[in-house]
Formats: C-alpha cells, sequence, structure tokens
C-alpha cells in the first residue's frame, strides 16, 4: 500500500533488539526479510471479523452457517493479506533489480514500509518502483477473477465463488486506492517521478507530489468526519486515522528532499572537526569518563594508539558496563573497532555521512583518508552547519 523510503542500509547493523521488537518476522525473499508489525494483527483480526459476521453474511443470508462464514473470512483474510505482501514484494524487487539495497519490509497498519538504502537516482528508476505495486495488485485481481470465473463454470459452492471475487475486487480497490496523484502513495511517487522527469528538479516535483498527498488526505479526513456526522463511527474514524497518516508522510517526505538537497552538494571536509581530541586504548573507562566526556563535553572521542586511529567510543558503550567494571575494563574493551561503517571520506557528501551515521548510531564517524584520521563529523556539527545554512539563506 504505502510505502515510507528510511534511509537505511544492512539490516545486520541495526541491534537485535530494535529489529524485532513488536514485530513478527515471517520469512526472506532474495535477500529481503519481511517482518511484521503487531499493529498489523489488529487489522488482520478486524478483517476476518468484518467478513464473517458482515459482507459475506449480508451477501449469502441464511445460506450457510456462522462458522462456515468464518472460514471463509479467514480464507479471503489471508489470500487479501498475501496480496498486500506481493504487491509490496513488487516494489522491492524491482528495486533491487535498480541496484537499490533492500534488507526489511515491515508490515504495519497502513501497509508496508520498505527499507531503501537510498532514495532512487532518477526518475525513470522511480517510476519503475512505483508502478511495480499497483501492477501487482492488477495481474492478482485478474487471477483470482479468471479463479473464480474458473469456479462458476464447475458450479462450485457460491460462498468460494464469492470468496474469490471478493479477492479480485479488493485487489482493484488496493491498485486504484495507490494509484491516487498523492505522494506518499504510489500515484505520488509516479507523478514525482513524471514531474522531476520533466523539470529536473526533484525538489520541486517532491513538492508538488506532497502537496496533492495532503490534499488527499485531508479529503479522506473530511469525508471521515461526515461519514461519523452520519452515524457510521468507525469508517469515519478510519478514514481520518488514514488521512492523518498520509498527510504526516507527505509532509515529511518533502522535509527529507529538503534536508537532502542542502547536505546533497556539500562534503564532509567542509563540515568536520580538525582539531579531534582523542583518548588512549589502555584507559580505563573510569578515567575516560573524568578526564573525557566530563571535561569535554562531547558525546564521545577516536580511539588513537601511537597516531593512528583503532577505533571509536561514545557514552552508548560504556552505557552497558556495569559501575564496578568501569575502573578494571578499558577503553579497548569496549570501543568499537575502526571498520568501514564508522569511517568517511572527507570527499564524501554530507548524505552518505549522515545515512552512515544513523546505521552505526552513535553520531560520529572518522574522517579517514589512505589510512589516516584526519578529522572527525558529527551529527551535532552537521545539523549547526544546516542551522546557519538555513539562517544565512533566509
Ligand atoms: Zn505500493
Amino acid at each position: 500500500m504505502t510505502e515510507t523510503i528510511e534511509p537505511t542500509a544492512k539490516a545486520e547493523t541495526i541491534p537485535e533488539a530494535t529489529k524485532t521488537r513488536g514485530r513478527i518476522r515471517l520469512f526472506e525473499v532474495s535477500g529481503i526479510q519481511v517482518t511484521i508489525d503487531y499493529s498489523w494483527l489488529i487489522i488482520f483480526l478486524l478483517v476476518i471479523w468484518s467478513l464473517s459476521s458482515g459482507y459475506f453474511p449480508y451477501a449469502f443470508g441464511k445460506e450457510y452457517n456462522a462458522t462456515t462464514y468464518w472460514i471463509a473470512g479467514f480464507v479471503a483474510t489471508v489470500l487479501f493479506f498475501a496480496s498486500i505482501v506481493i504487491h509490496e514484494l513488487s516494489h522491492s524487487l524491482t528495486a533491487v533489480r535498480c541496484g537499490l539495497l533492500i534488507p526489511e519490509i515491515t508490515l504495519f497498519i497502513f501497509g508496508g514500509v520498505a527499507q531503501l538504502s537510498k532514495e532512487p537516482d532518477d526518475p525513470r528508476m522511480e517510476l519503475k518502483i512505483a508502478t511495480a505495486g499497483p501492477l501487482a495488485s492488477f495481474v492478482l485481481a485478474a487471477i483470482f477473477w479468471v479463479i473464480m470465473f474458473g469456479l462458476e463454470h464447475i458450479k462450485a459452492p457460491k460462498l468460494i465463488i464469492g470468496v474469490f471475487q471478493y479477492l479480485s475486487w479488493i485487489n482493484v480497490a488496493l491498485a486504484v486506492f495507490n494509484l491516487v496523484p498523492g505522494y506518499p502513495l504510489d500515484g505520488g511517487r509516479i507523478l514525482r517521478a513524471l514531474v522531476w522527469w520533466k523539470t529536473g528538479s526533484l525538489a520541486s516535483a517532491t513538492k508538488w507530489a506532497s502537496d496533492v498527498g495532503k490534499g488527499f488526505a485531508w479529503a479522506l479526513m473530511i469525508l471521515g468526519g461526515y461519514q461519523i456526522f452520519m452515524g457510521h463511527l468507525i469508517g469515519g474514524l478510519w478514514l481520518i486515522l488514514i488521512g492523518m497518516f498520509l498527510r504526516a508522510v507527505a509532509a515529511s517526505g518533502y522535509e527529507e528532499v529538503i534536508v537532502k538537497q542542502s547536505l546533497g552538494g556539500v562534503r564532509v571536509e567542509e563540515v568536520m572537526v580538525h582539531d579531534v581530541v582523542a583518548a588512549p586504548p589502555e584507559l580505563t573507562l573510569d578515567r575516560l569518563v573524568h578526564d573525557y566526556f566530563l571535561k569535554y563535553g562531547h558525546g564521545g572521542f577516536p580511539v588513537v594508539r601511537q597516531g593512528e586511529a583503532v577505533g571509536l567510543i561514545s557514552l552508548a558503550q560504556i552505557k552497558g558496563v556495569p559501575e564496578e567494571d568501569r575502573k578494571t575494563k578499558t577503553v579497548a574493551d569496549v570501543m568499537i573497532p575502526l571498520s568501514e561503517e564508522v569511517e568517511i571520506e572527507p570527499r564524501a557528501s554530507l548524505v552518505d555521512a549522515l545515512r552512515k551515521m544513523s546505521i552505526v548510531g552513535i553520531g560520529r564517524l572518522l574522517v579517514m583518508q589512505a589510512g589516516r584520521m584526519v578529522g572527525m563529523i558529527t551529527k551535532t556539527g552537521l545539523l549547526r552547519f544546516l542551522e546557519i545554512k538555513r539562517v544565512l539563506e533566509e
């Protein structure tokens, strides 16, 4: 359904605890981990309930008993949710084919969130990824329709035919809803890609698509309010919730592009700190806290042995160590050793720096050139840079 792109790369670098909190892992396809959020189970139960005690009994009356309706409702719901997974996977598999890395898709209350390693680089790529989902839904609708037709032909029980009719219909609805040209819906992404293609500006294309998206979101909320007024409380609340969610994503999508644009043309060397205070690896954590964290007030330090950077340490690494152990444990015991993940080149862009920081989660990176540390870049420094730029450009 709706996609939110989060700038997160390799899933294995995200701590296990945050990765699975409130989520259930389903399966893995082409390296993409499909996970469901617990909120999805609520919707699952709601859909089963509304099909088994509303939709099917309404269509077939007393022809079947309650148990049969619940079985039909369960089967239809499972296939409906499988259809949503296929819709999401079509986006993701297309993105993977375009060379983007997608470690995980999470299905939550309003659809799916695919974690892309980065945004599509060009409008054609975005267009391909955005159209893949609705296309898959239309194909599924056609398949269910053919099955329904076949069942009618062999004179199968009406309820079974009804299940496939519902599935065919719901997949058309899914595709059509997602084709509304407001960001973050697929249609909004398609609109963004087309405007981007025509104007060459991702920022103005995103503004267009997110404005339409916000308009659509407001329309849903107003419709929801009207429904509540007319006595349809659940349906109305539902529309209001979807509208609120879409509005928030539409707004944040635009801001993200603007931030990326102001960061995009700037290189790490322009923002990095040159004179870095470094901590020695043999220092005990106790001393580190007193002589470094409390003295300098920084959130982290590079670890340097005889002029050579060997790692990075921040409060996060010390937090997990019990107080009595801090007198004996040293910096080298708990630091993040020097690796690809905590270093960046001086000529890399700030967008890459920000992305890397969000993966490691310690808000700083060592700036390394030809194996030597030439500085450090911090999230605080980066935000200060953005703020200065914003003030001066107003
Ligand atoms: Zn979609």
